[in-house]
C-alpha cells in the first residue's frame, strides 16, 4: 500500500503599516541598518507596548477573508527564547486567544470543483530584528539590524488538509493573492514578507497521521515545492528501511536541494508562555468588524467569477487573470479601450505573461500599458493591421517604448487595400499555376501555400478574410473560364 503525504503549513506575512505593531519606529524593507530602533524596539527599560489600531484592521481584513471567526475577546503573550535579534529576550504573540479561528480558503483547479483548505488560526505578533553573518578582518563576526524588530506579521495556520506539494504550491499562491487584494501587505516570498513553513508526515491512508517534520527557510515558491517533495521521499525511505521519523525541525538547502537537521521538536511549554502584562485583554466589537466588512475589496474568487460571468470568459482564462491583483487591474484598465474581454484577455495570458517571465518585470513596469495594449486590439478589430502585424507592432511597443500608432507609423505598417490585393494575387496565380491547378482538381489543402505566399509579398499586412475570398471569388472565375 501507497504513503499517502499530510502537509501543514505555517504562514507568516508582514502587514504593510506605516509604523510597527507596538510603537511609532517606522518600518520599511531595506533602510540602513538599526535607523528604524527606537526605546520599545530595543526594549529599554520603562517602554510600555500600545497596538497599533491599523494592525487590529489588517488582521481582522484578512481573518474575514479567509472566512474565519473573529474572537470576541483577545490578547497578547509573551513568547520566551534568547536570540541576538531578540532585545527583550521574548516575542510578543498570541498564545491560547488568537484573534481568528476556522476558517479556510478555496483553492480551485481547472474544471475541478474548489477545494476547501482550512485555516485553524491567526495570529498577530512582532517580528524579530536580522542576523547578518560575515567575514571581517580575517574573523567570522556576525552583525544584528534590529530595523525588523517589531514589524507586524500575522501567522497563518493551516489544519493539515493539503496533500500534495502542488497544492501546497496553490495555497500559497491563492493566499497571496487574497493578501495582495487586501492591500495589506507585498506578500513578496523574495523579500521577507510571505514567509512559510512546511510541516511534512507521510502514512499509510486509514492509519493515523505520521510524526511530522517542519521545515524552514523556505523562501520562495519554488523552494516550498522542491522542500516539500523531498521531505515526502526522505520519509518514506526512512519508514520504508524500519526506522521511524524524529519530530524535529530542519532547514531548507536550496542550493544542495536537501534538509539539514536544526533541532528536534520543542514543546509549546518551553517557551513558557504568559499574558503579557503590558498589554491588557481586550474585546473586538462586532460593529468594528462589521465597519471592517463593509470596506472589503473584491477578492480573487470574487473576481473570477465575475469575469466568467460578465465578460464571458472561459474558466481557464480567468483563473489565469486573477491569480495576481496587478494584472487583473491591467486586464481591466485594457478592456476600456478594446471593449473586447475575450481578445485582450488572449494577449494578457498568452502574450504579455511570457516576455514578463521572460524578462523577469513587474507588469506595472511593462512598457505596453494597458492603454497601448487595449488600443492595439482596437486597431486590430477595426482591420487596421493584420494578426501577424499586430504582434510585431506589439514588440515594437515594448522595446522602443512607444504608442501603436507611432509604431505603425514609424513602420509603416498598413493593411493591403482591396485594389493592391487584387493585384498581388493575380501575381501570385500567375506565379504559380501548377499549384492553382492542382487546388482546381480537389487538392484544397494547397489553398494555404497560395495564402502564404500573398502573405509574403504583403509583409503579413493582408487581411486574412478578405485574402480568402479574393481567392475564393479568383477560383470560382476560372472554374467557370
Ligand atoms: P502544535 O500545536 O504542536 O504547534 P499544531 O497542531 O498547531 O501543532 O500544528 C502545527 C502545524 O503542523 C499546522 O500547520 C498543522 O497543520 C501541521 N500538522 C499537524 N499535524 C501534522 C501532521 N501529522 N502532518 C503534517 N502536518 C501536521
Ligand atoms: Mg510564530
Amino acid at each position: 500500500m501507497d504513503y499517502e503525504p499530510v502537509i501543514g503549513l505555517e504562514v507568516h506575512c508582514q502587514l504593510k503599516t506605516k509604523t510597527k505593531i507596538f510603537c511609532s519606529d517606522p518600518y520599511e524593507f531595506g533602510a540602513p541598518a538599526n535607523t528604524l530602533a527606537g526605546p520599545v524596539t530595543l526594549g529599554l527599560p520603562g517602554c510600555l507596548p500600545v497596538l497599533n489600531e491599523k494592525v487590529l484592521e489588517m488582521a481582522i481584513m484578512a481573518g474575514l477573508a479567509l472566512n474565519c471567526k473573529i474572537a470576541k475577546i483577545t490578547k497578547f503573550d509573551r513568547k520566551h527564547y534568547f536570540y541576538p535579534d531578540l532585545p527583550k529576550g521574548y516575542q510578543i504573540s498570541q498564545y491560547d486567544q488568537p484573534y481568528a479561528i476556522d476558517g479556510y480558503i478555496e483553492i480551485k483547479k481547472l474544471n475541478q470543483e474548489a477545494v476547501k483548505v482550512r485555516i485553524k488560526r491567526i495570529h498577530m505578533e512582532e517580528d524579530a530584528g536580522k542576523l547578518l553573518h560575515s567575514y571581517h578582518s580575517n574573523e567570522t563576526v556576525s552583525f544584528v539590524d534590529l530595523n525588523r524588530a517589531g514589524a507586524p506579521l500575522l501567522e497563518i495556520v493551516t489544519e493539515p488538509d493539503l496533500r500534495t506539494s502542488e497544492d501546497a504550491w496553490l495555497f500559497l499562491q491563492t493566499l497571496r493573492s487574497i493578501i495582495r487584494s487586501l492591500g495589506i501587505s507585498d506578500a513578496n516570498m523574495e523579500e521577507g514578507s510571505l514567509r512559510c513553513d512546511a510541516n511534512v508526515s507521510v502514512h499509510k491512508p486509514n492509519e493515523p497521521l505520521g510524526t511530522r517534520v517542519e521545515i524552514k527557510n523556505l523562501n520562495s515558491f519554488k523552494a516550498v515545492r522542491n522542500a516539500i517533495d523531498y521531505e515526502i521521499e526522505r520519509q518514506i525511505s526512512i519508514l520504508e528501511s524500519g526506522g521511524s521519523v524524529i519530530q524535529s525541525t530542519v532547514l531548507w538547502d536550496a542550493d544542495k536541494k536537501q534538509t539539514r537537521l536544526m533541532r528536534t521538536k520543542e514543546d509549546a511549554e518551553d517557551y513558557r508562555y504568559f499574558p503579557d502584562p503590558d498589554l491588557p485583554v481586550f474585546e473586538i466589537s462586532p460593529a468594528f468588524v462589521e465597519s471592517i466588512r463593509k470596506t472589503m475589496p473584491e477578492l480573487p474568487n470574487q473576481k473570477r467569477e465575475r469575469y466568467i460571468r460578465d465578460y464571458n470568459l472561459p474558466e481557464y482564462d480567468a483563473i489565469v487573470l486573477t491569480r495576481d491583483t496587478d494584472i487583473a487591474n491591467y486586464f481591466e484598465e485594457a478592456i476600456q479601450y478594446s471593449n473586447d474581454p475575450k481578445k485582450t484577455s488572449n494577449w494578457v495570458k498568452d502574450e504579455i505573461l511570457g516576455v514578463l517571465n521572460k524578462k523577469d518585470i513587474s507588469i506595472n513596469n511593462f512598457p505596453c500599458t494597458p492603454k497601448r495594449l487595449g488600443n492595439l486590439i482596437k486597431l486590430l478589430n477595426q482591420g487596421k493591421i493584420t494578426q501577424r502585424i499586430a504582434k510585431q507592432v506589439f514588440e515594437h511597443i515594448y522595446e522602443e517604448d512607444l504608442d501603436p500608432e507611432q509604431i505603425i507609423e514609424k513602420y509603416d505598417y498598413k493593411p493591403v487595400d482591396y485594389n493592391q490585393l487584387e493585384a498581388v494575387i493575380e501575381k501570385v496565380f500567375q506565379s504559380f499555376p501548377e499549384q492553382v491547378q492542382q487546388i482546381l482538381t480537389g487538392k484544397d489543402k494547397v489553398k494555404g501555400f497560395l495564402v502564404g505566399q500573398i502573405m509574403k509579398e504583403t509583409r503579413g499586412q493582408a487581411p486574412p478574410e478578405e485574402v480568402h475570398n479574393l481567392i475564393e471569388k479568383k477560383l470560382s472565375s476560372l472554374k467557370k473560364g
